[in-house]
C-alpha cells in the first residue's frame, strides 16, 4: 500500500532535529546552551491565564463559530487595524490555532497547482513546504548581507515576479532578524500591484521590537485588497503553546479560510479565545518581556563581538541573530556548516540552527551563516555559552 504521492513534497521544520540532538547531548550529562529554540522561556502574563481559567469555569468548553467568537474577532479587527493604520472589520478576521495555519490556508485558498509563489529564502521553512505540497511552483527569493543587516535582492525579485501569482513576505524576518526600509517595502508593494499578486504578510514578530515602529505592507495604498496578514499571540504574549492567532484578510478570502476551518479543526478552543480577548484588553504584561528580550539581545551581540571570525548586525526586532561564520569555519577547519554546528555542540555545549534549516540553499551561496535565538536562554547563560564558543574558535586558530 502506497502513501499519497504528495507526501513526498511535504517538508518540515528540520530545526526540531537540532532540539533532539541538544536534548540527547544534555541527557548524556553535558551542559547545553540552547540558542536553537524559537520558543520563549517566559511565562504567559497572569491576567491571560486567569481569564482562561474563568472561561473554563464558566463552561466555555464546547464548539464555537468556525471563524472565531465575535468578541475576539472584533477585538482583533480593532487591535490589528489600529496598530497598522488600517480599517478592518470583524468580518476580515478568521481566528486560527496559531499563526502557522494561516500559511497553509493562504496557499490552499489562493494557489492552484503550477502557480508560482515567491517566498523568502532563507526563511521560515513552512513556506517552501506548503507551496510544494499543494503543487505550487516555488520561487524562492534571496537576501543580500549589508553593513546593517540584510536586504531583499530586489533585482532577483523583479525577475521572478512575472512568473508568480502570490508573494510571501516576512518583514521582521525569521531567521535573519532584519526588516525592510520603507523604500524596500514600497518596491515590493509596487511589484505586487504591477503583477497583480496575492500577498501573505507574515507579521509574527510585528510587536517584537526594541526601537522604532513596525509598518505593515498591507497598510500601503493598493495593498489591503490583496494582502492576508498572519497575526499571532505566540510571541507577543509568550503564548506559543496556547495556539492562538488569526488571518486578517479581504472578506472573500476570509470567508473561504473560515470554510477551511470548518473542514479542518472546526473551531479554535473557546476558552483560549476568551484568554485572547483579555490579552488584547490588557496587554501590559507584554512590556516586561520585551525589556528582558532586549537585555538578552544586547548580551548576545556584545558576546558575539568578542568571537573571532563571527560577525552580525544588531537587529531592532525579532529575537534572532544571523551571524556570518564563514571565517570562523575556516579557522576551525570546517567546510560544512552542519559539521561545524555539531562540533560546536560537542566542544562547547552551544546549540544553534544553521542556514540550512531555513529553506533549501540557493546554488550560488558562498557565505556561511548560523542562527542564534535568544528567546529561550537567560543573559548569564548567553554570556557564558558564547564565551565558550569564542574560546573554542580562538584556540583552533
Ligand atoms: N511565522 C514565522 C516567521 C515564525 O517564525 C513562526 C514561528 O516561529 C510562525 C509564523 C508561526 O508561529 P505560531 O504558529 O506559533 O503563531
Amino acid at each position: 500500500m502506497a502513501l499519497a504521492a504528495r507526501m513526498d513534497r511535504l517538508g518540515t521544520e528540520t530545526a526540531f532535529a537540532v532540539s533532539l540532538a541538544a536534548a540527547d547531548w544534555a541527557a548524556k550529562g553535558h551542559r547545553v546552551y540552547p540558542f536553537h529554540l524559537g520558543d520563549i522561556d517566559l511565562a504567559t502574563p497572569a491576567n491571560i491565564v486567569e481569564a482562561m481559567n474563568r472561561a473554563i469555569a464558566d463552561g466555555k468548553t464546547g464548539y464555537c463559530p468556525a471563524a472565531g467568537v465575535p468578541a475576539l474577532r472584533a477585538a482583533l479587527a480593532e487591535n490589528i487595524g489600529t496598530d497598522r493604520g488600517m480599517e478592518l472589520q470583524a468580518e476580515n478576521i478568521v481566528v486560527q490555532t496559531g499563526g502557522k495555519p494561516v500559511i497553509t490556508k493562504f496557499v490552499q485558498t489562493l494557489v492552484d497547482p503550477g502557480d508560482g509563489v515567491l517566498f523568502p529564502n532563507p526563511g521560515y521553512p513552512i513556506y517552501e513546504s506548503q507551496v510544494e505540497y499543494y503543487g505550487g511552483t516555488p520561487l524562492p527569493y534571496r537576501y543580500i548581507e549589508t553593513p546593517t543587516g540584510f536586504a531583499i535582492d530586489l533585482d532577483q525579485l523583479r525577475e521572478l515576479a512575472p512568473h508568480a501569482k502570490a508573494l510571501i513576505y516576512n518583514n521582521l524576518q525569521n531567521p535573519l532578524g532584519c526588516e525592510s526600509s520603507m523604500d524596500e517595502m514600497q518596491a515590493i508593494a509596487d511589484l505586487a500591484i504591477e503583477h497583480d499578486l496575492w500577498v501573505l504578510s507574515d507579521e509574527a514578530y510585528f510587536e517584537m521590537r526594541y526601537a522604532g515602529e513596525s509598518t505593515s505592507i498591507a497598510a500601503l495604498p493598493g495593498m489591503a485588497e490583496r494582502t492576508v496578514i498572519l497575526y499571532t499571540f505566540s510571541k507577543k504574549f509568550a503564548m506559543t503553546g496556547w495556539r492562538l492567532g488569526c488571518a486578517a484578510a479581504p472578506i472573500e478570502v476570509a470567508t473561504m479560510i473560515a470554510k477551511i476551518n470548518t473542514n479542518d479543526e472546526s473551531c479554535t478552543t473557546h476558552f483560549v479565545q476568551e484568554a485572547g480577548v483579555e490579552a488584547l484588553r490588557d496587554p501590559s504584561g507584554a512590556a516586561p518581556m520585551l525589556t528582558e528580550l532586549q537585555r538578552r539581545r544586547d548580551a548576545a551581540v556584545a558576546a558575539i563581538a568578542g568571537i573571532p571570525g563571527v560577525s552580525c548586525a544588531t537587529p531592532d526586532s525579532t529575537f534572532y541573530l544571523f551571524p556570518n561564520v564563514t571565517v570562523a569555519m575556516a579557522m576551525t577547519g570546517f567546510t560544512d556548516v552542519g559539521d561545524f554546528a555539531t562540533a560546536a555542540l560537542h566542544e562547547t555545549g552551544v546549540s544553534f540552527c544553521t542556514r540550512r534549516h531555513f529553506g533549501r540553499p540557493q546554488p550560488d551561496e558562498e557565505q556561511q551563516y548560523i542562527r542564534f535565538a535568544y528567546s529561550g536562554i537567560g543573559v548569564d547563560d548567553i554570556t557564558e555559552g558564547l564565551g565558550k564558543l569564542g574560546d573554542w574558535i580562538g584556540s583552533a586558530s
